[in-house]
């Protein structure tokens, strides 16, 4: 553009002069939000280049007004008004919107795209009201702030909507007394024309703590009225444990030694256990796999059980727990789901390495279809190592609630934890306890989070 402008001036010669400086107008119309270009008011210079003229004075294209600037050349000065104003109406692009007779129709839904150097606001050059099937034209009225409008035809294409939306993933399902259902998970309900179909379900009737075979009914319905119902099959099934009183012996941190010597005694007792296991000591996997064909649970601790490194973010923590799973299913034969959080889900050491993590683990480990278990009962033996028998016993028969979690460690440390052991069960068994491995529907213990 520069060029184009000074072409002229440099090879244009004038004859006359009175002023050296010739412009094209004392009055400038300058569009709003476009760049002023005051050379381009110069039309020429009597024995000198246009870029030797100064322009003193300066216009704000971004406001509405009228401005004032001075063009100066060799003490002799030029008075110019520049009148900024908008001028140019919204460029505007419309298409056409096919829909049902239902939806209150808005000029959006007919707008491809609209382009201003102010805000614009659309409506409909006249309000309509349509009741019967067809295509009809209608007219957009794009208007920026300055009042000037453009005007575009659209087609609506509307229909009657005879067609009913369909619901889909409401298979049957079968739960455990005491658990409980999301009914909408899974569920995706499409219409053709209504892109929000409304979902109701009533389940009034499903008593997911009483065993039996229920009916929830799901009604999906469009905004023209159009019904789709369907029934669902809630099987609820006995949960044995939720009538037993039970103690989940737990032992943390093995395999090592010890392990042989506890898996001897609930042998001797012919009581179950659980052994949330670590990648630490792969010498004695062999007693990970006595306990797993012994019928115990075995279940994930995570695999280096470093604090620094399983808490230093979520992703640390899933890579670590993929290490365990894996190693668990190459020694057993068989995949775990069942996790036990390195001091547990309340721990607030997480906090040090990542804020608000055990809040985004304990949701997310149960989304990947895992569950989590801590305690109810703690034996104490992690407070030191050789903590006398009689405290531990003392400490891991005090609890009475009918599902019981004891906490232990069968670590080579812990020679007192597998002395007290035949002591805690003894007590427990003359109460009338049951001994159970844990499995993902066990009553989990949860403690509160705290981080
Ligand atoms: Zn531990």
């Amino acid at each position: 553009m520069l060029l184009i402008l000074l072409i002229p001036v440099a090879a244009g010669i004038c004859v006359y002069q009175f002023h050296p400086v010739f412009l094209k107008t004392t009055v400038v119309d300058q569009e709003f939000k476009e760049e002023f270009q005051p050379e381009k008011n110069i039309f020429c210079v009597v024995g000198a280049k246009a870029s030797q003229v100064k322009v003193e004075g300066s216009v704000d294209t971004s406001k509405e007004g009228n401005y004032y600037v001075e063009y100066q050349f060799r003490k002799q000065k030029k008075k110019v008004e520049v009148r900024v104003k908008d001028t140019k109406a919204p460029e505007l692009t419309v298409k056409s919107y096919t829909t049902d007779l239902s939806e209150e129709l808005k000029p959006e839904l007919f707008v491809e795209e609209v382009k201003d150097a102010s805000e614009v606001t659309l409506r409909f050059e006249k309000e309509q009201k349509f009741t019967q099937s067809g295509t009809y034209d209608i007219n957009i009225v794009a208007e920026d702030a300055a009042g000037n409008t453009t005007v575009k035809t659209a087609q609506a294409v509307l229909k009657k909507d005879e067609t009913a939306p369909t619901i889909e993933g409401a298979e049957d399902i079968t739960v455990l007394q005491g658990k409980t259902v999301d009914f909408q998970a899974g569920i995706t309900v499409e219409d053709d024309l209504d892109p929000n179909p409304v979902l109701e379900v009533e389940n009034s009737q499903v008593d997911l703590n009483s065993p039996g075979t229920y009916t929830a009914v799901y009604t999906a319905r469009d905004r023209s009225g159009n019904e789709t119902k369907l029934e669902r099959k809630i099987v609820v099934e006995k949960n044995e444990e939720l009538d037993q009183k039970i103690v989940y012996l737990t032992f943390d941190d093995g395999p090592s030694e010890n392990t042989g010597e506890i898996l001897d005694i609930l042998k001797k007792y012919n009581a179950k256990a659980t052994f949330f296991v670590t990648g630490n000591n792969q010498e004695h996997d062999d007693m990970m796999k006595r306990a797993h064909d012994e019928g115990h649970s075995i279940g994930l601790h995570t695999y280096s059980h470093d604090y620094a490194e399983v808490y230093a973010s979520e992703e640390a923590y899933f890579k670590d727990l993929q290490k365990i799973s894996d190693l668990v299913e190459k020694v057993t034969g068989e995949k775990s789901h069942i996790i036990r959080f390195p001091g547990g889900s309340s721990n607030t050491v997480s906090a040090d390495y990542t804020k608000g993590l055990m809040t985004v683990l304990t949701k997310k480990v149960q989304e990947k279809g895992y569950q989590y278990f801590d305690w109810n009962c703690d034996s104490t033996d992690a407070s030191g190592n050789n903590v006398p028998v009689q405290q531990l016993v003392q400490n891991a028969t005090s609890c009475t609630s009918q599902h019981i979690n004891i906490l232990m460690h069968d670590t080579d440390a812990k020679d007192t934890t597998v002395e007290a052991l035949p002591k805690i069960i003894e007590h427990y068994r003359a109460e009338g306890y049951v001994f159970k491995g844990i499995t993902v529907d066990s009553y989990s213990a949860h403690h509160g989070v705290n981080n």
